[in-house]
Order: structure tokens, then C-alpha cells, then sequence
């Protein structure tokens, strides 16, 4: 009689241990127990790049060598002169800056086109600490 009720006692303190175990670790509901909240980049959307602004995504440009003629005026006659060494009486030089297209590669992205996401340093997304936990994942569970 006296063993059974000993073990009662013994199961009933498990049971009251396993409870208070449960309840002290918690998992943060805010953050599902990660500790941080991310978020998608509300600036590029997730993809870690933007669209380059300078070229819209072209990316080429306008040569701002020769204004996107792909030539320009001989300095030495203006043009008007037929005999000029210096163009061949030409009276333009080819574009060396874009080989004569008019167009060069973006400066601004390098030529990819896009840019890093300077909102999110390129991750796509944005975390920060769990106010909730406080970024320990787990929270107390104060029922009172
Ligand atoms: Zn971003
Ligand atoms: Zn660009
Ligand atoms: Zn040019
Ligand atoms: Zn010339
Ligand atoms: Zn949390």
C-alpha cells in the first residue's frame, strides 16, 4: 500500500517535470522558434537584384563619348577641312570609346543589366531580431 502510493507520487512528478519542461521551452509562435522574422525584400521582390536604373536593363548606353553618334567632329578642321591629316579629310574620327555604335556598356551595372539590392544587401529578403523572444526562439509561457 505504501509502495503504490510512492509511486504515485513518483509518476504524479514526472508528469508535473515533463509540464513545466513543455512550458518553459516554448517555441516563439512570432517566429516559429527561429529567433528572427524574415521578410521578402519589399525592393526587389525577393530576386536580390534591381533593375539598372541607367539602362533600364539594356544594358548598354548611350556612348558619352560621342553623344551615341558613333563619331565625332575632327577637332583640328571642324569638318570642313578636305586635306586634314589628322582625319583624313574625313572630317570625324571614328567613336574609340564604343568602336562606333554610339552605345557602351552600362557603367553603372557593369553590363548585367541589373544592380545589387542595396536594400537587402542582395539576400532577397529582410530579418531581423524576434522581438517577441528577444531572438532566443522561445518564449515563457505566462498563462497568468
Ligand atoms: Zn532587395
Ligand atoms: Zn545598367
Ligand atoms: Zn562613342
Ligand atoms: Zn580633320
Ligand atoms: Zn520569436
Amino acid at each position: 500500500m505504501k509502495k503504490s502510493f510512492k509511486s504515485f507520487i513518483m509518476a504524479f512528478a514526472l508528469l508535473l517535470a515533463g509540464t513545466l519542461f513543455v512550458s518553459m521551452d516554448k517555441a516563439c509562435p512570432k517566429c516559429d522558434g527561429t529567433g528572427y522574422i524574415r521578410n521578402e525584400c519589399h525592393v526587389c521582390h525577393g530576386t536580390g537584384y534591381n533593375d539598372c536604373r541607367t539602362c533600364n536593363g539594356a544594358k548598354m548606353i548611350r556612348c558619352t563619348f560621342c553623344f551615341g553618334d558613333g563619331k565625332y567632329v575632327c577637332p583640328h578642321c571642324h569638318g570642313r577641312n578636305p586635306n586634314c591629316v589628322k582625319c583624313g579629310g574625313q572630317g570625324y574620327f571614328d567613336c574609340e570609346r564604343c568602336k562606333g555604335t554610339g552605345k557602351i556598356t552600362c557603367t553603372i551595372c557593369n553590363g548585367e543589366g541589373h544592380i545589387r539590392c542595396a536594400t537587402c544587401n542582395q539576400q532577397g529578403y529582410l530579418q531581423w531580431k524576434c522581438p517577441e523572444c528577444n531572438g532566443t526562439g522561445e518564449v515563457k509561457d505566462d498563462e497568468d
